[in-house]
């Protein structure tokens, strides 16, 4: 850009000087011609009258003063036919000047007011004496030009830098760093800011990044809002699907009815509690218990009343019931509890209770009133005992065995 610029200006500079020597050349060659003119008016009554006396010697002589002058390179006289009388040149014939150009006037005697033509007097003068003049004044012209153009070249590399090239180079570092440290904050501040082109590129720069940051903001103010929403709401439905998960679990491991925990549970439960009591060294009974003729009480009153029935039954036997103990519905109107850290004597007192507790109740559902008994069989835990199954076989076995012997009792 530079390249063309500067060579753009050195055409026009040498164009410009061309013209200005060409002009300084004419001007020149227009002074000598009047130069050779004003000679020829003073030389020519001195050469008249010596042509009209053939006075030839004289005529040699005025002429070789003439040939002298350095603006002359020649001198040609004329007679009035054209016949050459004196011809001389100043220079050396066989290297002729490239150019020349000359000033010619008549040559005639007055006699009795009668104008007697003798021919003409040519003077010559040629380029190279023109050139010899404007040389001086050229080489001026030149150095002039050559000073005006450095000095104009490097003002104009100053101000190119200083103005446009340097605050430009600052302007894209400055850009640059707030895209690569994406800080929209930041403004760009040149070194030296001028009231010009650049400054307003800088102020609508700065502008625009200001639009820029503040629709960033807003961007991530939405963004953060958006985000808040989602993770209250994902807090919610987590916190939601918490409680249906405690839900679910309650409902998985519950019996519907009675509220107490179904075979699966109690079975999962009571399997945990006899590992701890083996590694403890103690002792647990479990306990078995299944209503008596309780097909009679759904024949007799309704399966709505037999379910009552079973609540009831549920709900009697937690009064007997510590914290630790475990109650759980193996299924239809068999029911069995789990007494950790207690011996079969223990256990027996317990399950005397629940049978007398069920044996004495009497139970008023829709103005009819129901009673019922309960059979239980129990027994203790071994140190053999692995698994929950192995006691709950004994306890079965000694469950049938207070049906057998006449039901409404414990068997151990
Ligand atoms: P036993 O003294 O020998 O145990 O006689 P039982 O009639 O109690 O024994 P059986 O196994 O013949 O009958 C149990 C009855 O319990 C049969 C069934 O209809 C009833 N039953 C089982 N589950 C439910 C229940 O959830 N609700 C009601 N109402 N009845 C149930
Ligand atoms: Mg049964
Ligand atoms: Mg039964």
């Amino acid at each position: 850009m530079m390249r063309v610029i500067f060579s753009i200006y050195i055409v026009v500079a040498c164009l410009i000087t061309s013209v200005q020597f060409l002009t300084e050349y004419l001007k020149t060659q227009d002074s000598i011609l009047n130069e050779l003119k004003q000679l020829e008016e003073t030389v020519r009554g001195s050469i008249s009258a010596s042509f009209w006396q053939y006075d030839y010697n004289q005529m040699e002589v005025l002429i070789s003063g003439l040939i002298k002058m350095p603006i002359i390179e020649g001198v040609d006289i004329l007679d009035k036919n054209g016949n050459e009388i004196i011809a001389k040149r100043s220079y050396n014939p066989s290297s002729p000047p490239l150019s020349m150009f000359s000033t010619e006037s008549k040559l005639d005697w007055k006699l009795k007011d009668k104008d007697i033509s003798l021919g003409s007097l040519t003077l010559y003068s040629s380029s190279q004496i023109v050139l010899d003049r404007v040389l001086f004044g050229f080489t001026l012209i030149a150095i002039t030009a050559i000073v005006k153009l450095s000095i104009l070249f490097w003002l104009f590399i100053w101000a190119f830098d200083r103005y446009l090239s340097r605050p430009l180079k600052e302007l894209v570092s400055q850009v640059d760093e707030i895209q690569l440290n994406q800080n929209m904050s930041k403004r760009i501040h040149l070194s030296a800011p001028e009231d010009n082109e650049i400054g307003q590129l800088q102020k609508h720069m700065n502008i625009m990044l200001s639009a820029i940051e503040s629709d960033r903001e807003k961007l991530l103010q939405d963004e953060k809002s958006k985000r808040n929403w989602l993770e209250t709401a994902v807090e919610k439905r987590t916190e939601e699907l918490l409680l249906l998960n405690k839900k679910l679990q309650y409902l998985a491991t519950r019996d519907s009815l009675t509220g107490i925990l179904n075979r699966g549970s109690f079975f999962e439960t009571a399997q945990h509690l006899l590992a701890l009591s083996k590694r403890q060294n103690s002792t647990a009974t479990l306990v078995v218990m299944d209503l008596d003729k309780f097909k009679l009480i759904n024949d007799n009153f309704g399966h709505f009343i037999g379910d009552k029935v079973l609540v009831h039954f549920a709900q009697t036997i937690q009064i007997f019931l510590r914290k630790s103990d475990l109650i759980g519905r193996l299924g239809g109107e068999e029911f069995a509890i789990f007494l950790p850290d207690t011996d079969i004597n223990a256990a027996f007192q317990i399950a005397d209770k629940i049978r007398e507790a069920v044996s004495c109740s009497r139970l008023e559902v829709d103005g009819k009133t129901v009673t019922y008994t309960v059979s239980l069989g129990i027994d203790s835990s071994l140190q053999t005992d692995n698994l929950i199954e192995e006691l709950f076989k004994r306890a079965d076995l000694k469950l049938y065995g207070a049906k057998d012997k006449g039901r409404n009792r414990v068997e151990r």
